[in-house]
Parts: C-alpha cells; structure tokens; sequence
C-alpha cells in the first residue's frame, strides 16, 4: 500500500509524510475512524513510508527491498495483531492465522470485521485480542529489530482486547523499547480502556469524500462512473459496504436467473431440461449453492406476502417481475410448508457436503409435485 493507493484524504497524508520528514513520529497514535473510512490503508502505507529506503515528498519509493517487503505484508519488523476467533488447540493469537489475514488485506484493504470473520472461520462470530496475544506482542517487540530501524506494530481493532491483554499492552506503550512505534487501528474509540486511549496520539480517519470512492470503484471493478456513483452513495461513503454491495449484485442476478429457470422447469416437468440445469447449478461453488437456496426460500415467503423484491439492490427487470407475478399464484398455503422444508433440507444437506447433484434433483422432483398441487 502506497499513499498513492488510498481513496482521497490528502490532507492526512500530507501531515503523516510531513512527521516523517520532519523526525517528529509520535510513538503511539490510534487511527480512529469507522468501517471502511480506509484505517488500515493508511497505516500501512504510512508504516512502508517510515520504512522505505528511497522515500520521496510524495511517497515511498516502492522498490527497495523495504518497500519489497511491506508489498507482502511480510516485512520481519512489522508485525500485526488483530481480533482473531479463538479454536482450540489451534488459534490463539493473530500468527496462527497471519496467512489469512495477509490474503485478505492483499485483496481487498478496505475490508470489514465480517469479511475478517467470515474470512477466518467462514461465520460471523466476533474475534478477541487475548492476554497471550498481548505477551506475544510484548515478547516481539522487545527484540531488537532485524534492520536497525523502527520496529512498527499495527494492531486493528484495539476495542477488542480484553481487560488483561490491554494491561499489558498499556505497561509496553508507557515504557516502549527504543525506536518502537504503535499504530492503534479502531473503529470505534468508545470501547477502548481510556488509559490506553489517553497515551495515544488521536489521528482521525474520516471517509474518503463520495467521487473520490466513485473513482476508485470504477477503476477497481469495471462500473461505469455513474454505477460506482450509486454504490458510494448507497454506501454513505463506506468503502467496505460499497464493495459488499457490487458483489452481492452479481451475486442477485445470479440467484434471479437461475430461480426463474427453474421454476419454469418445475411448472413444465420437463426431466431432461431440469437434468441439464441441474449440471449447471451443480458446477457453481458450495457457498453460491447456498445462498441461492436461501434465495428461493426468500422468494417462496414473498410470494405468499405478494411482494417480489429482486433483492436490495436488483432492479428488476420487465422479464423479471413478469415471470414473478406469475408464478406468485402457484404458491399458496398448501404448499409453501413442503416447498419451504424441501429447501431448507437441502440447504441443510449443501451445507454437510451431499452431493448437489443428487441433491437438487431430488429437490426438483419435490418441486415437481408441490406446484402440481397447486
Ligand atoms: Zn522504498
């Protein structure tokens, strides 16, 4: 990450190079600003600007072997901690799943808590930063550093350590090694013990502006600049949930699509065209399977209600709401209980690893007799 790289804030990045510049680094700085406002971007790109060997005005050169490594995450005086979901035996500070997160802040730098978890463990259950975490922490910065230079930590969500681990790490940021640097990332400052807050110098992250994220989310996800308009408005000018929002656009069409073919093929019973859908469907991955069964759940409920969304963020098209208003008649109270159950043990079963081709067949059969019913 280079100042280059961030979504706008000049003004910030200015300040930052300019304490470099200047010699005047404050050891211990909370980065606070709330999700995607881009914490961790800056952090990073401002630990490779201490870092770099070659470093200009504007910003680390991004070829010395520094900078090399900082493209990596994997430079030997850097280290990262972060809220990890504890499994026994196995995870218990952020090293044990170092890979993960190196991965994901490669991919997308402007991710989400969720995107974390879901990243780790594939569900949603929050993480913690622990008192081994903490002695882990303490443990590497008193080594000395393998370049002779800073010896930076960036810790992203620090509202996350528990009581003890943040005792800890407050006894090492009033008495730091020499050339140790801290760089708090947090999102929300209200849970961070306030004798930690009070030792750290407040730099405030504030969302990029909306055009600036509009520029970048054309660039970065092929959307004409008034698609990526909407997103950033949509979002409210959080990176983050204006990535979730692109993705899970395609991912609606997807589920739309194929929802209204098979729907027409269960209400036609035509066996070979189902077979062939079902290959298709088949080939999709597990996590996509799931959310589209989730999907014809939410669209069975709706079409009871009488009310067809495409999703939040679909617009149906003609074809669409067409086909829905429908099939709308075909659910009724007869059959939504059995449909509804075919579904969810399916999506039961997807979950467990069944074969999906067996799997939505069989679904497709059961489908078959519910709107016969009808
Ligand atoms: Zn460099």
């Amino acid at each position: 990450m280079l100042f280059k790289d961030i979504i706008g804030r000049s003004d910030l990045k200015e300040h930052l190079k300019h304490t470099v510049q200047i010699k005047r680094i404050s050891h211990a700085q909370m980065f606070l600003g709330k999700e995607g406002s881009g914490g961790i971007p800056m952090a990073l790109a401002y630990a490779r600007y201490i870092l770099c060997e070659n470093r200009t005005a504007e910003d680390a050169c991004g070829s010395c072997r520094n900078c090399i490594r900082m493209s990596k995450l994997e430079h030997p005086d850097v280290h990262f901690s972060f809220p990890v979901q504890l499994v026994a035996k196995k995870v218990d500070v952020s090293d044990d799943v170092l890979d993960k997160w190196r991965e994901l802040v490669l991919e997308n730098p402007y991710f989400s808590s969720d995107d974390w978890y879901d990243k780790q463990l594939g569900n949603n259950k929050q993480g913690t930063i622990g008192t081994k975490e903490a002695e882990n922490i303490v443990k590497k910065l008193s080594l000395k550093s393998f370049e002779g230079d800073y010896k930076i930590l960036i810790m992203w969500l620090p509202e996350l350590m528990n009581i003890s681990a943040s005792n800890k790490l407050l006894k090492i940021i009033e008495e730091p090694p020499a050339k140790t640097l801290f760089l708090l990332v947090s999102e929300n400052s209200d849970r961070i013990i306030s004798t930690i807050l009070s030792r750290t110098q407040l730099v405030k992250i504030l969302p990029p502006k909306e055009d600036e994220i509009a520029a970048y989310l054309a660039k970065n996800f092929e959307l004409t600049l008034d698609e990526a308009k909407n997103y950033a408005h949509l979002s409210e000018r959080n990176v983050s949930e204006a990535i979730h929002l692109i993705k899970n656009t395609a991912s609606s069409s997807f589920n739309i699509d194929n929802f209204i073919q098979w729907m027409r093929l269960c209400y036609k019973r035509d066996v070979p065209a189902t077979i062939d859908w079902v290959e298709q469907i088949s080939k999709a991955g597990r996590e996509d399977q799931k959310s589209f069964l989730k999907y014809c759940l939410q669209m069975f409920r709706s079409a009871i209600v009488g009310h067809y969304t495409g999703g939040e963020t679909v617009t149906l098209t003609k074809e669409q709401a067409g086909f829905l208003s429908k099939f709308a008649p075909f659910i009724n109270h007869n059959n939504i209980i059995p449909l509804s159950e075919a579904i969810e043990e399916a999506h039961y079963h997807i979950e467990r690893n069944a074969n999906p081709k067996i799997l939505f067949l069989d679904v497709s059969m059961k489908i078959f007799l519910q709107l016969k019913k009808a």
